[in-house]
């Protein structure tokens, strides 16, 4: 699947004949790098990896790569990759040999009369292998993953060798038409790279995954990476400072230690931007160190030394030593405070850990003076493939065991099931407005309920894995501001956005008509008598194409009524503020998204009531008595607008009472029930105690109409023996 160029070609013996002589394909100073680095190897075997090399380069003679280079030139890249994590023998000639029974003539039992059974077996594992092909189809792409994972359960080195071949293909993609340039780079995004990170392959996972995302969004990493350097000019002599500052405190502490700088890869910030909605200035932990002990003793030394030298972030600090990560990666993290505030991440292992943590399970081979490491790690991913096999044993369904295994692949995300049985991705922690979202926008815009397992659940609890949801919509529901603090996914958010949006500049239309006919009635006049005539000049002042559209500007404060009702008049010379009395808006509260109550004195009905208009907000209602608001006041009176209250208001309004108790069982039980057989709703409680023992406050929050009724439940609240005091909370005790 990697030559397309060579299946035109055909390759029998006979055929290369006729080809004339080449060079002498063991003059390429590559090859010659590549024997070099074989002399972990005993010279017998570094015989037979001649051997192979000799026989691969006659097999693939006359085949090209893409990029006009002899094909040969990539199994010797795939064998070197391979003679880097010192794999054995057969390891390096299976390497060498992966591509020749796919391409070429060569059957296997070729291969195993020359090199023997285990290679052939290796080399056949590999071309099952390739011809895998991942399609978009679920199925089919359930189907060879399966193929995979058993291929790679028999023989970790099939896999290795095939993380190796893929990271070479991605660094010679240059010559393979985009389409399939991406299609490679997505299927390392979603299948190796997640298997090489299992495995613990840290520094082949980090490349694979740089690689396929500069294959697809080419554009993004070259910005990225270019704002990388930059960052990284910038802060050179702060980073530098801190490194001497490691290295000095280690030393000073008798600690014998490496300490190294190291960056994030470029992926894993593009995933941090996007997932926590960062700009490339907001992720801060760009840089960080590496601090490589002798043993574990001095690792926690190390720790506490640094502790000392700059004051750790608390809730940072993770003990990898003592509980290893599955994939087997052991290491000290804690995320220090450097100078100018900066945060960095330390992270502080023995050599052995860190040959671990780079090259996960084929330090197995690299690493044998520490039988423990890799014997333990080749034994834990045994476990975890056997795992995967225990489970597809129990199912026939492909794209089910699929599911299992993405699961423990990216534990990060969530798998449910639509009622017809569709599987639908999502970000821990998602919830059903998600789901809605992630299927059809106007299911997101109009659910009201969601079934999950067939029992009714609020839309906005999270989901977990493997939940059968369904959504319930109705056609005159519509999206909530509440669901914006619960929702995951970038898609739901922005569109409940949207939606706000456009309801918000509709409500902001006809609070911004009522705000002009109150300063016309003001001034005299009747907005419905004004003739059409005297709307011209406004029209053409504003720019504004419909009345409309000035009326909504004025809801949402980016025109003032008062200079719209005067320029209406064509009074001019009224222009300047007058000493005529201001004329009070009437609101009712149902407005909507135009008209907001201030979050720290929580208006309600029969408060008296100011507002200002804000830009682009809408009106915002204060108590007359907020302290909040005083200064603002003061500093720009004309800013505020008397409101009043429409005689029968036509909602609900939340307010925050402090209800300070005797601590006695059951007090909260009678105030809560005292409340509700008011016919009071408590939207929220909460309880804080202030003098253990003796007291507790009790927070409310309750929905009241207006403040009669806010003064009847309170007065019944006091007639309850454990009630010491109770008060409005305003937020302003201060
Ligand atoms: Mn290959």
């Amino acid at each position: 699947m990697n030559t397309p160029a060579a299946t035109s070609l055909t390759m029998a013996e006979s055929v290369v004949e006729h080809i004339p002589a080449l060079a002498d394909p063991e003059d390429d100073p590559a090859y010659h790098v590549f024997i070099d680095s074989l002399d972990y190897l005993p010279a017998a075997d570094v015989a037979l990896v001649r051997e192979a090399y000799r026989f691969s380069e006659r097999a693939h003679r006359g085949q090209v790569r893409l990029s006009g280079e002899p094909y040969i030139t990539h199994p010797l890249a795939v064998a070197g990759a391979i003679a880097e994590w010192q794999m054995d023998v057969e390891g390096v000639v299976a390497a060498l040999l992966h591509d020749v029974m796919e391409d070429t003539a060569v059957g296997k039992s070729e291969i195993a009369e020359r090199f023997g059974q285990p290679v052939a077996d290796l080399v056949d594992g590999l071309s099952k292998l390739d011809k895998i092909e991942f399609q978009s189809h679920e199925e089919a792409q359930a189907e060879n993953f399966r193929k995979m994972l058993m291929a790679m359960a028999h023989d970790l080195r099939v896999v290795l060798i095939k993380l190796a071949d893929r990271h070479h293909n991605l660094q010679t993609m240059a010559a393979v038409r985009a389409e399939k340039r991406r299609r490679i780079a997505r299927e390392t995004l979603e299948i190796y790279a997640p298997i090489a990170g299992r495995l613990g392959l840290n520094k082949l996972f980090r490349e694979l995954q740089d690689l396929s995302f500069q294959l697809i969004y080419p554009m993004r990493a070259h910005v990225l990476a270019r704002a990388l350097r930059a960052a990284r000019g910038n802060r050179r002599e702060l980073l530098s400072r801190i490194l001497e500052g490691i290295k000095g405190r280690l030393q000073e502490a008798g600690i014998e230690a490496r300490v190294l700088g190291r960056e994030k890869s470029l992926y894993s910030i593009y995933r941090k931007m996007l997932d926590k909605r960062l700009s490339f200035s907001q992720v801060l932990d760009v840089y960080g160190f590496r601090v490589l002990v002798k043993n574990v003793p001095s690792g926690y030394l190390a720790l506490g030394a640094l502790h000392g030298l700059h004051k750790p972030v608390p809730g940072k600090f993770k003990d990898y030593i003592a509980i290893p990560k599955p994939n087997g990666y052991q290491s000290l993290h804690t995320t220090l405070i450097g100078p100018h505030g900066t945060p960095f991440e330390v992270q502080i292992r023995t050599e052995a850990m860190d040959q671990v943590a780079q090259e996960g399970v084929a330090s197995h081979w690299l690493y044998k003076d520490s039988e423990e490491f890799g014997a333990d790690l080749q034994k834990k991913t045994t476990k975890w493939f056997h795992s995967l096999l225990d489970l597809q044993s129990g199912t026939n369904d492909s794209s089910e065991f699929l599911e299992h295994v993405k699961v423990d692949l990216f534990p990060h995300e969530i798998y449910v099931f639509t009622p017809k049985g569709k599987i639908i991705a999502l970000p821990r922690g998602a919830t059903a407005v998600d789901l809605a979202y992630a299927v059809h926008t106007d299911i997101g815009n109009h659910c009201v309920a969601a079934q999950v397992n067939f029992k009714p659940q609020p839309l906005i609890a999270e989901l977990t894995n493997g939940d059968r949801v369904e959504i319930v919509t109705a056609a005159d529901a519509h999206p909530s501001a509440a669901w914006l603090s619960s929702v995951k996914t970038g898609r739901a958010r922005s569109k409940v956005r949207h939606y706000l949006k456009s309801v918000q500049h509709d409500e902001s239309t006809v609070l911004g008509e009522k705000m002009l006919d109150q300063e016309l009635r003001a001034l005299g006049v009747v907005a419905s008598e004004l003739p059409v005539s005297s709307w011209k000049n406004v029209l053409r002042d504003s720019g504004n194409k419909l009345i409309k559209e000035v009326y909504t500007d004025i809801g949402l404060g980016f025109r003032l009524a008062g200079v719209v009702a005067r320029r209406l008049l064509a009074r001019e010379e009224a222009a300047q503020p007058t000493d005529r009395p201001p004329a009070s808006l009437v609101i009712r509260g149902t407005e909507g998204l135009a008209v907001q109550f201030a979050p720290c004195c929580q208006p309600i009905p029969g408060d008296p009531i100011i507002g200002s208009v804000w830009k682009g907000k809408g009106l915002v209602i204060h108590t007359h008595d907020c302290l909040a608001i005083r200064k603002a006041r003061s500093a720009k009176p004309t800013k505020w607008i008397d409101v009043e209250w429409e005689p029968e208001p036509g909602k609900l309004f939340s307010v925050r009472l402090l209800v300070m108790v005797q601590n006695t069982l059951g007090a909260l039980g009678r105030i809560a029930t005292e409340i509700s057989s008011s016919g009071t709703n408590i939207e929220h409680v909460n309880m804080e105690e202030k003098h253990p023992g003796l007291y507790t406050t009790l927070h409310f929050t309750v929905q009241v109409a207006s403040r009669t009724s806010l003064a009847r439940l309170m007065r019944s609240l006091r007639r309850i023996p454990e009630v010491v005091r109770i008060t409005r909370d305003q937020g302003l005790t201060a």
